[in-house]
């Protein structure tokens, strides 16, 4: 078994064809877990004894021919997503020990498959940055280079499969927290359409821009997982209803236009990035499809719109942790400073600066000045991208301004925000988008790797898929 270049697909093909089973390949990752997982600390907690249980239940539904597309692949987890009576800290010291009382409508649909749960993946401290060195627990590391962040904020969960700990991950994204991370250690991350995806059971940052999501080694793992936890769900009433794969018409063949935002690529990109970038429009132009310069005036405006609305949404989603109902509570006095020393000692820096901008922005006075102004102004981008994904099929852009950083080279907030440039506008839209590896450029001595990011219309994840492995086979 050569977990380095094996997929979801090949694993599905050699379960089913029993050349090994569930249990060996679940041991497999465990024991590559137990070589490596102490350098890079992709993992928050393994769960060896059940990983294995299921493993063994996967191979008696396969003996019985009842093997459905994830029946005994091994999945890690970001522990932002509940899962029954295991510990969901979302990287923070709030909610070390706190344990989930119920199945997250993903994880509900992933168990009924039959797919195999290792552990729980390192994040960001409630998914608030993007390279893990927020997390209460100390970050992980690059599998390609552990002197660099495997970016954030899933950056755990993008390190277990560039690191062959886990065959495919769960990601969430709110501004790019699937993306990011997929860019920097060379994988495939989709955040889907706002609303494909319940969001029941995910720990909440921003709710109108949060979105779970796979982080995979092909385009092909990641539309398995994806057809796998999409779908319409009452615990959400954000969900969107089913749409039937053939409403969403198909581009397979066909001649696609794809848009360049040109101008908003010119400043900040490193300069090989664009390089790869341009390469990879090339290919693209090769394979057939139209690249087009389109214009989204608005999008300048995004990180700024997206740092209102994000801290809004979150500081008042935080506001839950108040040492009564879940997670750590200080004893004090009294309630007021039971709040204060819960919430103080709870939550990181980058959480409180956050929770401080947020409530701030929100705040009699403040809200029309800052609130609703950014709420009006993502109207615009929203309409901006629907105007622009009118005339053509998709759009793109690096997914990233630059590969993979070293620890502490972005200790700076703003510096930190500005990696996820071309990423919030996405969210903010609520449209999918893709990140697909898009070769590598050369930091001392090392190739990094960098994503492309494909953009779509509502709905049409399917064209990503199709666009990206247009990309792949090259
Ligand atoms: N890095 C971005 C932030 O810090 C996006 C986070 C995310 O998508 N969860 O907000």
């Amino acid at each position: 078994m050569d977990l380095k270049s094996l997929t979801i697909k090949e694993a599905r093909k050699s379960l089913d064809a029993k050349e090994y089973s569930a249990l060996e390949l679940t041991d497999a990752y465990l024991k590559a877990i137990h070589e490596r997982d102490g350098e890079i600390h992709a993992y928050l907690e393994v769960w060896e004894k059940t990983a294995r249980e299921e493993a063994k239940e996967a191979d008696e539904m396969i003996a019985r021919g009842e093997s459905q597309s994830l029946t005994g692949i091994p999945i890690a987890v970001k522990d932002n997503i509940l899962i029954d009576g295991r510990i969901a800290s979302a990287g923070s010291k709030m909610l070390e020990n706190y344990t989930a009382s119920y199945d997250a409508t993903v994880i509900t649909k992933l168990k009924s498959q039959g797919a195999v749960f290792l552990g729980r993946t390192n994040m960001d401290e409630f998914a608030m940055g993007s390279s893990t060195e927020n997390s209460a627990f100390g970050p992980s590391k690059n599998p390609i280079d552990i002197k660099r962040v495997p970016g954030g904020s899933s950056g755990g969960s993008a390190a277990a499969v560039a690191g062959d700990l886990a065959l495919a991950a769960l990601g969430s994204d709110t501004g790019g927290s699937i993306r990011q991370p997929a860019s920097l250690t060379g994988l495939v991350g989709l955040k889907p359409t706002y609303g494909a995806v319940s969001r029941y059971g995910l720990i909440a940052m921003g709710s109108s821009l949060d979105q779970i999501g796979p982080l995979t080694k092909t385009i092909d793992d990641a539309r398995i997982i994806f057809d796998a936890i999409c779908g319409n769900d009452k615990n959400d009433s954000t969900s969107l209803p089913n749409s039937p794969r053939s409403d969403l018409g198909n581009s397979k063949g066909r001649t696609l236009k794809i848009g360049v935002p040109r101008v908003f690529l010119a400043s900040g990109v490193n300069s090989d990035v664009l390089a790869n970038f341009e390469k990879t429009l090339s290919r693209l132009e090769k394979n057939g499809h139209k690249i087009k310069d389109v214009d989204l005036p608005s999008l300048p405006s995004a990180l700024a719109v997206y740092y209102i609305v994000m801290p809004a949404e979150s500081s008042t989603n935080l506001a839950r942790f108040d040492g009564i109902r879940y997670g750590l509570s200080v004893p004090a006095l009294n309630i007021q400073e039971v709040y204060a020393k819960t919430r103080g000692q709870g939550f990181g820096p980058e959480v409180r600066r956050r929770i401080l901008l947020g409530t701030f922005v929100l705040s009699s006075g403040y809200a029309d000045a800052y609130y609703r102004k950014a709420l009006a102004v993502r109207e615009i981008i929203r309409a901006d991208f629907a105007r622009v994904l009118g005339s053509v099929d998709a759009i793109v852009t690096p997914t990233t301004p630059g590969p993979a950083f070293k620890f502490g080279e972005k200790s700076d907030p703003l510096a930190m925000y500005l990696e996820d440039i071309f990423t919030v506008p996405v969210n903010l839209a609520g449209v999918p988008a893709l990140s697909v590896p898009m070769g590598t450029v050369a930091r001392e001595g090392k190739d990094l790797p960098v994503g492309f990011q494909i953009i779509g219309p509502h709905g049409n994840e399917e064209m990503l898929f199709q666009i990206g492995n247009d990309i792949e086979r090259e």
